[in-house]
């Protein structure tokens, strides 16, 4: 990893270039500096810390932030005063291992690599360009950087929330929408996409840290597309949160209180006026100064946002061949786009460099693993504050003491933040110093963290199932937040569980398994095959399963797009890639029959073709992509399905392109937006179906300019870059009227046209609107295909769409190994989304095809034959075919398929002769931990 760098030259061509680097010095020495920090309490001189958004000080020497990595500690060379004035160096003296080295210079290195992704992200606007609010007048005025550093128990005030003038907690705060977004006056013209779920998070977080609080947003639409947001904004609804629709014309500060007065427009015209302790302005995000230098420097073309230039269809590409975009670089967008783009970006990476892969492969190294067996129990139990999330509800202090009291444990302590890189090297010299063979981590969920705490005891020596975690942040701090004696007993009571079966826990072996170097795809629509054409791009081979007589899914129903360019002619080239790539294997009308195996090691019968050319074939093959897709929503409300005239929005989109509807000028046309979209039958924002309609909007008055169109809405959801298409299409005379959820528009045909009645907001009374044509844009829903629900068993969201295994952070990864997900399968999202998830799931295919073999975990059941009677319940209840039934001598007994096991303990459950155990479950524990529970 370099750091503290900028890229100066990038020349060559994809595949060879040469990267000039100028890396500027730390004045530290990596490898020595342990990051202990000693050095900075030494320090000085402090300067404002810019992490914590200057809201607190810093030393010269100093870390960026606690999880910073490296955890290496750097010299700030304008602050510096031995840099500046050759004094001090209480550094060098303090600096117990050497590390500070005043003589490093700026060195230029060049690095030759095959493909470079520029992932240089975005900046937070100026508040200070909206004139109106005035920002420089008050330091109550903060950012939503600044508000998150607030509210952050690392953060300046430690977690409480206060207002920067007198340190006091602000009764009522105030947040304004789209500062810094979608508009001239206040910056940028087009829509952030996450200031408005920042906000509702920021609001929610401060209401959970102080829920006395009183907080309003103030907001022109709220944009909250994405899986599992408008449930979000539902819940700050119903936690109080107040939302104005509304534009702040105005922030003034009162000199006497500090406090923040406030002048608003509602949507019915009038203004109103109101005061509060702290404003929070959620800024939007722009291209920072450094994109067009680094735009320069690798030869790549940025648009006219300053954002890098991608295609619609080719969304990860710049336009330099080799050099490929993810992130905020390409544009301001939420977390799991981030991911899954630069999980893509890693696909086309792979594809380019296919030949190569594995050439540089170095295995990691572990020191030998010690036997435990026949020591004397040590156990060390680490508590985690995790900031304030841990530390704000439950007494981390009396926890430690509490567990350092528990029988076997030799060592309690506590850190900031378990999963930081200088906890795990605490962790790693603790297990070492203190001869620990047992641990015990008292912090966050085990489903995210705890492959990092067994891997830091594997570094230190110890088998990776010698460690527990419990979970005091989810099941103690979250769900009691305002029980706080409760939640410190509840943790208490965890550990002593815990710390009971720790007594128990044994070393476990992992089995290495083989893993089949074929991919199946399950859906041929765009995302599909973009994942099958990603694979065969990567030299590996796939199976590409569609369910219809043709490949293009959605596709086929788009035939031009808001950017102009033509999806017809895409799906035609791409549909031809697929069908003449030699390692592609299409199955068309095809169904799956049955899937068995696990990862690396699946068979699945696939049916396939009609009539003579009917077949049903096995296939084998390691890794699963499912890009099933979704559809359109056919409602039975506003006179679908009874009226010629009401259409949904693909079929208006079909009519004009095909020339079927030709506009004329006397033509009247409404859209009605959100229909079985954010309501009860289907709460969520489908995504698309805003710019869906400003699409068909626009391409309506490109071919009559005179044909009347009203857009009625609940909230616009033109994200990104589509909010100029928005812009355009008012500026075009497109009408758009809002309408509330509980007064929706009401439709009747009268004579042969349509009536349609909504209640104007601006105007506070009906308006009829007398139509040719409504098209209704509905929600997008997932496609349920009982045969395959049923044969593979997927957890599905709320909303009905497979569920990812971390919706930030693992958007792509199911929950059974070996199967990912992309496309509208996962949620509904647009062309180029939907092109980057396929290229992510290939690329996590990928590794695992491409890698051979997978670890099994050890939490797997095993049979002991010796007290196994053969009744074969256990094969029977298992639900992922783990254990097989084989014959030994004259009696049949249980085998569990390590690699097929998900540990799940039903065959453990339903074993009359009590003969399975799980590994890392066993009764024998469980029981401890139940014993423990009730010692209180
Ligand atoms: C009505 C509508 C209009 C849209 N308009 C736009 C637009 O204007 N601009 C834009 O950017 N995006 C638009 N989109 C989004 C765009 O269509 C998607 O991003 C993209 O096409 C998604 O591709 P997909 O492969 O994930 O899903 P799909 O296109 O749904 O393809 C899924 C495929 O899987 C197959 N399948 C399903 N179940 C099985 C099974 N069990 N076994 C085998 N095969 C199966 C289906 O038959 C289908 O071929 C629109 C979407 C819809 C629904
Ligand atoms: S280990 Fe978990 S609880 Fe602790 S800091 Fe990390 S995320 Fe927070
Ligand atoms: S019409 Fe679709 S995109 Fe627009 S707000 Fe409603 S659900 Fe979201």
């Amino acid at each position: 990893m370099i750091t503290n760098a900028d890229i100066q030259e990038i020349s060559g061509t994809a595949g060879n270039f040469s990267v000039k680097v100028l890396r500027r010095p730390r004045y530290v020495d990596e490898a020595k500096c342990t990051g202990c920090g000693v050095c900075s309490q030494y320090c000085p001189v402090t300067l404002p810390d810019p992490h914590n958004q200057y809201l607190s000080p810093k030393k010269a020497i100093d870390i960026l932030y606690t999880q910073a990595i490296p955890s290496k500690y750097f010299v700030n060379p304008d602050y510096c005063l031995f840099l500046n004035r050759q004094e001090c160096k209480q550094c060098t003296r303090a600096c117990q291992t050497g590390a500070i080295d005043f003589d490093q210079k700026p060195e230029v290195a060049v690095y030759h690599v095959g493909a470079v992704i520029l992932s240089a992200g975005f900046k937070q606007s100026d508040p200070a360009r909206i004139k109106a609010y005035r920002c420089k007048d008050s330091p109550n005025i903060v950012t939503g950087l600044e508000f998150e550093r607030i509210s952050s128990a690392s953060g300046p005030y430690m977690g409480k929330i206060l207002r920067p003038s007198d340190s006091e907690k602000p009764g009522r705060i105030a947040f304004i929408q789209c500062a810094g977004s979608r508009g001239s006056a206040s910056g940028n013209s087009y829509c952030s996409s996450v200031c408005c779920k920042y906000a509702v998070k920021d609001a929610i977080v401060a209401l959970e840290h102080e829920p006395d609080l009183d907080i309003t947003i103030f907001f022109m639409d709220m944009r909250m597309h994405g899986k599992g947001l408008e449930s979000f904004y539902e819940r700050a609804k119903e936690s109080g949160i107040h939302f104005i629709r509304s534009r702040v014309s105005e922030v003034r500060r009162d000199p006497q209180t500090e406090d923040l007065i406030l002048k608003y427009v509602t949507e019915d015209g009038s203004l109103h006026q109101d005061i509060f302790n702290l404003v929070v302005l959620p800024m939007g995000l722009e291209a920072p100064e450094g994109n067009f230098t680094l735009a320069k420097a690798a030869a790549v073309e940025l648009n006219h946002h300053g954002f890098c230039r991608t295609g619609l269809f080719d969304p990860l590409f710049t336009s330099r061949e080799g050099i490929y975009v993810a992130g905020g670089f390409r544009g301001p967008m939420p977390l799991p786009d981030s991911v899954m783009q630069a999980s893509g970006t890693a696909a086309c990476v792979t594809e380019l460099l296919a030949p190569a892969r594995g050439t540089l492969i170095s295995e990691k190294t572990f020191i030998e693993e010690r036997p435990v067996k026949q020591e004397p129990l040590r156990i060390g139990v680490f508590v985690c504050n995790c900031g304030k999330n841990i530390a704000g509800v439950v007494d981390v202090e009396d926890v430690k003491k509490y567990a350092a009291t528990l029988p076997d444990v030799v060592v309690s302590t506590d850190n900031l933040y378990s999963c930081s890189e200088d906890t795990q090297v605490l962790i790693k010299e603790t297990v070492v110093n203190e001869k620990l063979n047992r641990v015990v981590v008292a912090a966050c969920t085990p489903r995210t963290h705890e492959p990092l705490f067994q891997e830091t005891i594997r570094e230190a020596g110890l088998n990776r199932c010698l460690v527990e975690m419990v979970n005091i942040r989810d099941q103690c701090s979250w769900v009691h937040a305002h029980e706080k004696e409760e939640a410190t007993q509840k943790s208490k009571d965890l550990i002593r569980m815990a710390v009971a079966k720790a007594r128990l826990i044994r070393s476990l072996d992992e089995p290495v398994i083989d893993v089949i170097p074929r991919g199946l795809v399950i859906g041929g629509g765009l995302a599909g095959m973009t994942a099958a054409l990603s694979l065969a791009g990567q030299g590996l081979e796939c199976y590409l399963v569609e369910k219809t007589a043709k490949l293009g899914g959605n596709l086929h129903n788009i035939h031009y797009t808001l950017e102009g360019e033509n999806p017809q002619d895409y799906l035609k080239t791409i549909v031809d890639r697929v069908r003449n790539h030699g390692l592609i294997h299409v199955f068309m009308e095809a169904e799956i029959e049955s899937v068995n195996g696990f990862v690396g090691n699946f068979q699945t019968v696939v049916k396939s073709g009609r009539g003579p050319e009917k077949k049903t074939v096995e296939l084998q093959h390691g890794a699963i992509i499912l890009a099933t897709g979704a559809m359109a929503f056919r409602p039975d409300e506003y006179l679908y399905g009874k009226s010629g005239h009401v259409i949904l929005q693909h079929e208006l989109e079909e009519r004009l392109a095909s020339g079927s509807f030709v506009p004329t000028g006397d033509d009247t046309i409404v859209m009605i937006q959100c229909v079985g979209s954010r309501d009860d039958s289907h709460m969520y924002c489908s995504s698309i179906c805003c710019s869906m309609a400003i699409k068909n909007a626009l391409k309506i008055k490109e071919i009559n300019p005179s044909a009347n169109v009203y857009v009625l809405y609940r909230d616009m959801g033109t994200y990104g870059f589509h909010e100029a298409y928005y812009t355009r299409a008012r500026e075009q005379g497109v009408v758009f009227i809002r309408y509330d959820r509980d007064k929706k528009p009401e439709v009747a045909e009268v004579d042969g046209r349509l009536r349609i009645t909504i209640k104007d907001l601006l105007i506070d009374n009906d308006v009829v609107i007398h139509a040719d044509l409504l098209a209704l844009s509905t929600a997008i829903v997932p496609q349920r295909d009982d045969t395959l629900e049923r044969v593979l068993a997927m957890p599905r969201s709320a909303d009905g769409f497979l569920l990812e295994s971390h919706v930030q952070l693992k958007p792509v990864d199911s929950y059974i190994d070996g199967i990912f997900i992309c496309g509208m399968a996962h949620f509904p999202k647009p062309i180029d989304e939907s092109i980057a998830q396929a290229k992510a799931a290939a690329s996590k295919a990928g590794i695992l095809l491409a890698r051979g073999h997978v670890r099994v975990e050890p939490i797997v059941s095993s049979c002991d034959p010796d007290k196994c009677i053969g009744c074969g319940i256990c094969e029977y209840f298992c639900p992922y075919n783990a254990i097989k039934m084989t014959k030994k001598g004259k009696l049949k007994k249980a085998e569990v398929i390590v690699a097929a096991c998900k540990g799940c303990g039903v065959c453990a459950s339903y074993c009359p002769a009590r003969a399975i155990s799980m590994g890392r479950f066993t009764d024998e524990q469980i029981l401890a931990q139940i014993e423990a529970f009730g010692r209180n």
